[in-house]
C-alpha cells in the first residue's frame, strides 16, 4: 500500500480556474440521489433503432475493429456528403472537407484550437451551451459574450458592435440549446450579411438540425454559400440517432479550414471508433432518410408535455426545435433559477436545468428553467403528474 500524504504535490495553476463540474453532471447526480425523474440533462430514455444497433454489432463481428483513417471511414464521409448535398445543396468533398469526430464537444474544441491564436476574440451568444466559453479559453482566446435579444432571438446590433479587429470566430447554435429557438431564413441571411466584410470564421453548432417543429426548416450554414465558405458546421449522431453515449459527430468545412482542423484532430483523438462509424454508414446507406421522422416524433412528445404543463403554474415558452422545453415559473416561485431547480428535484421529484447556468451574467429577474422531453410517454406523464400536484 502506498501513501501519498508525505509526497510532494506538484503546484498547479488551473487552466480553467472559474470552472466547476458541469450543470448536467450535477443535476443528473442530484436526480439520482433524490430518485427524481431526470428531465435535466439532455438525453433520451429510450434506445436507438434496433436496426442501427444491429448494424454496429455486425460491423464489430465483420472485423471493423482497428483504426479507421484519421478523418473517418470513407464510406461514412461519402454518405454524409450525399446527405448534405441533398438537404442543403452544398457539395463537400469527402476526402478533404468532412471529418468524423468524437461527438460535437470534441469537434468544437478542435475547431477552436485550430483557428484561435492567443488573444483572438470569439463571440459567444448567451445563453450558450456550456462547452463554448471554456473551449475558447483553452485555445488561448478571449470570450466576447453577447446576449441574445428578447425571446432569445439574435440581436444583430449587439453582435455588430462586438466585432473588432481581434474577432476570429463566432459560435452560433441553431436549433438552440437551451432556449429551443430556431433561427429563421431572414436571421441566417442577416448573419451572412454581417460577416461578409470580415474574416470571421463561423462555428455553426447544428447538433439539433433534425429536430424542428411546426413545419419549420433548419437553415444550415451550409445552405448559404457566403456562410458555407467561412463555416465549420458541427453535427452529432448522438442527437439524431438517440445515442448520446456513442459520442460520434462530424465537422464539415471548406478545405482550407478543414486542413487546419485535421492538424489538431489527429493529435487530440487521431480518429474515432470504427464499428460505430461503419454501423452508422451502413444504416444511413440502407435508410438514407432515417432522420426524416424526427420532427414528428419529437413534436408529438413536445405537444404531450406542453399539454400537461397547462395543468401546472409553469408557463411554457415557445419550443421551435431541439428536445427542450423552457418554462417561466414566476407564478409558482420567486426563487432564482438554480435554487428552483434544486427545489424541484428535491421536493417535487423532477429535475430540470437552470438557464442561468448558460450565462456569465444572467438576468436576476428572469425565472426560466429547461426540461428535456426526449423521454418515454410514461416518463413524461409521471413527471407531469408530479408537477401538477405541487407546481400550481
Ligand atoms: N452542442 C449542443 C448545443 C449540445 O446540446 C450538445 C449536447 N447536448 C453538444 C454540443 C455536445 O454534443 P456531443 O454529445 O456530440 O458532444
Ligand atoms: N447537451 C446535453 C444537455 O444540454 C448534455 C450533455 C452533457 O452532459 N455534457 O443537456
Amino acid at each position: 500500500m502506498t501513501t501519498m500524504t508525505a509526497s510532494r504535490r506538484p503546484a498547479l495553476v488551473s487552466r480553467l480556474p472559474g470552472v466547476g463540474t458541469t450543470i448536467f453532471t450535477r443535476m443528473s447526480a442530484l436526480a439520482a440521489e433524490c430518485r427524481a425523474i431526470n428531465l435535466g440533462q439532455g438525453f433520451p430514455d429510450f434506445d436507438p433503432d434496433p436496426a442501427l444497433i444491429d448494424a454496429v454489432s455486425a460491423a464489430m463481428r465483420d472485423g471493423h475493429n482497428q483504426y479507421p483513417p484519421m478523418a473517418g471511414l470513407p464510406m461514412l464521409r461519402e454518405v454524409l456528403a450525399e446527405k448534405i448535398a441533398n438537404l442543403h445543396g452544398c457539395r463537400y468533398d469527402p476526402a478533404q472537407e468532412i471529418t468524423i469526430t468524437a461527438g460535437a464537444t470534441q469537434a468544437i474544441l478542435t475547431a477552436l484550437l485550430a483557428i484561435v491564436q492567443p488573444g483572438d476574440e470569439v463571440i459567444v451568444l448567451t445563453p450558450a451551451y456550456d462547452c463554448y466559453a471554456p473551449a475558447v479559453t483553452m485555445a488561448g482566446g478571449v470570450v466576447r459574450h453577447v446576449a441574445l435579444g428578447a425571446g432569445f432571438r439574435p440581436d444583430f446590433d449587439a453582435m455588430a458592435s462586438s466585432i473588432g479587429p481581434r474577432t476570429r470566430a463566432l459560435i452560433v447554435n441553431s436549433p438552440h440549446n437551451p432556449s429551443a429557438t430556431v433561427w429563421t431564413p431572414d436571421e441566417m441571411h442577416h448573419l451572412a450579411a454581417l460577416l461578409r466584410p470580415t474574416d470571421i470564421v463561423l462555428i455553426a453548432d447544428e447538433v439539433y438540425e433534425h429536430m424542428v417543429f411546426d413545419g419549420r426548416s433548419h437553415i444550415s450554414a451550409s445552405s448559404i454559400p457566403d456562410l458555407a465558405a467561412r463555416s465549420m458546421v458541427v453535427s452529432s449522431f448522438g442527437k439524431t440517432f438517440h445515442a448520446t453515449g456513442w459520442k460520434v459527430g462530424t465537422v464539415v468545412a471548406p478545405a482550407h479550414l478543414m486542413l487546419e482542423f485535421r492538424k489538431v484532430h489527429q493529435f487530440n483523438v487521431f480518429t474515432v471508433n470504427t464499428p460505430m462509424q461503419a454501423g452508422i454508414a451502413h444504416y444511413l446507406r440502407a435508410l438514407p432518410q432515417a432522420y426524416l421522422g424526427l420532427p414528428a416524433f419529437y413534436q408529438a412528445r413536445r405537444d404531450r408535455f406542453r399539454a400537461g404543463l397547462s395543468a401546472t403554474g409553469l408557463r411554457a415558452l415557445p419550443s421551435e426545435g431541439t428536445y427542450f422545453q423552457c418554462v417561466d415559473y414566476r407564478n409558482v416561485s420567486d426563487m432564482a433559477e438554480s435554487a428552483f431547480c434544486e427545489w424541484l428535484t428535491r421536493n417535487i421529484g423532477v429535475a430540470a436545468i437552470p438557464v442561468d447556468a448558460f450565462e456569465p451574467a444572467p438576468d436576476p429577474d428572469r425565472r426560466v428553467v429547461r426540461f428535456c422531453f426526449a423521454k418515454r410517454e410514461a416518463t413524461l406523464d409521471e413527471a407531469l403528474e408530479r408537477l401538477a400536484k405541487r407546481c400550481i
